[in-house]
């Protein structure tokens, strides 16, 4: 691996991970597989990728480009592109969950498809801008977060991103007219502050970026901030009595059996790299790395780690998830990093 191969732009989404020696040392096996057709390069192959499975491929959408469904009685959910928000319609006004700017044209024609009623509330999930930073245009609403999503979307003086008017930290019950939504946070997991929205009225639950019905996990976990904190989640949102799961990407809603599905899967992820830990001693790699290179000792020992997990993991999950030859050996790398650093004794 040439060093020329690692892009600047990579290694500063691999910063993100918080631990410089993957920075260094995992950035070029990453871009490795991948990197032909940003590079213009003749001799690598740009990968062949496995198929969608059905459950995951896109689904029709109407004339003016996005779904909308209605899950429950008076909750509807919008899709477009693999970008989901929801509005529940109370006898009072819409309540509005998320305002990306992926959606900016098709949530407030949604909205008029079902209701003359205006929004007047906003509930950020998260404070990714992916997911809010079309906040500004729903005007001088009401909007509710929870605290950590305050503090970070003030460091970030974002104007699309207005701060929320009412926070919480552990839970929440937003009562508008006959509707009500329970907002709980179950700790840190895809971001400090990334709230469950449950409608029990409605059978439905939307968490973004934690479970992506028919989806393996996108590249670690979207920068998750804490590995075992999603796995958490994971157990929380499986409790739930619904029957309906929103994601905030993917092309479908989900089920209570995607939820376990995902589950599912990233504890596989987990267990299989802890097993791999345990047979992978760093000692063997010494001899192969100049005396107190540690970073490069460190590549080759999770090069190793990720040469054991993944083969296992794409002999039972490709034909059921999708995209799980994309992202996976970037998330056992990141679920080793999790194992040394975050080192949970509860899971
Ligand atoms: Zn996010």
């Amino acid at each position: 691996m040439d060093s020329n191969d690692v892009q600047p732009t990579s290694r500063r989404g691999l910063l993100k991970w918080g631990s410089a020696a993957a920075a260094a040392g995992v950035g070029a096996v990453l871009i490795s597989g991948t990197a032909s057709a940003a590079t213009g390069s003749a001799t690598k192959p740009v990968p062949k990728f496995a198929p969608l499975p059905a459950g995951a491929k896109p689904l029709p959408v109407g004339p003016a480009g996005y779904r909308l469904e209605r899950v429950g009685r008076d909750m509807y959910a919008v899709t477009a592109g693999g970008t989901q928000a929801a509005f529940v319609v109370s006898s009072k006004g819409v309540i509005l969950v998320d305002a990306p700017p992926a959606l900016a044209d098709a949530l407030p024609a949604a909205i008029k498809e079902v209701t003359s009623k205006r929004v007047t509330h906003l509930v950020y999930s998260h404070h990714h801008a992916d997911h809010i930073a079309n906040a500004a245009a729903f005007g001088d609403i009401a909007r509710i977060a929870h605290a950590e999503t305050a503090r970070l979307i003030k460091a970030e003086q974002d104007p699309q991103r207005p701060m929320p008017t009412e926070t919480f930290t552990d839970h929440h019950t937003l009562a508008v007219g006959n509707q009500r939504l329970e907002l709980s946070y179950p700790g840190v997991n895809h971001e400090a502050g990334n709230i469950i929205i449950h409608a029990p009225r409605q059978r439905t639950a939307m968490m973004v970026d934690v479970v992506l019905p028919g989806w393996a996990p996108f590249r670690a976990w979207g920068s998750a901030d804490s590995v075992p904190g999603v796995i958490r989640a994971h157990d929380v949102l499986a409790d739930l009595d619904i029957d309906t799961y929103i994601g905030g990407h993917a092309h479908r809603l989900g089920t209570p059996r995607d939820i376990k599905e995902s589950r599912e899967f990233i504890r596989d992820l987990w267990n299989h790299t802890a097993d791999a830990i345990a047979r992978t001693p760093v000692s063997d790699y010494l001899d192969l790395v100049e005396a107190g290179n540690n970073w490069a000792l460190f590549r080759l020992w999770l090069e190793s780690v990720a040469d054991k997990v993944e083969p296992i993991t794409h002999r039972k999950w490709l034909t059921r998830l999708a995209a799980v030859d994309v992202f996976t050996r970037e998330n056992i790398i990141t679920i080793a990093l999790s194992q040394i650093e975050d080192a949970p004794h509860n899971l």
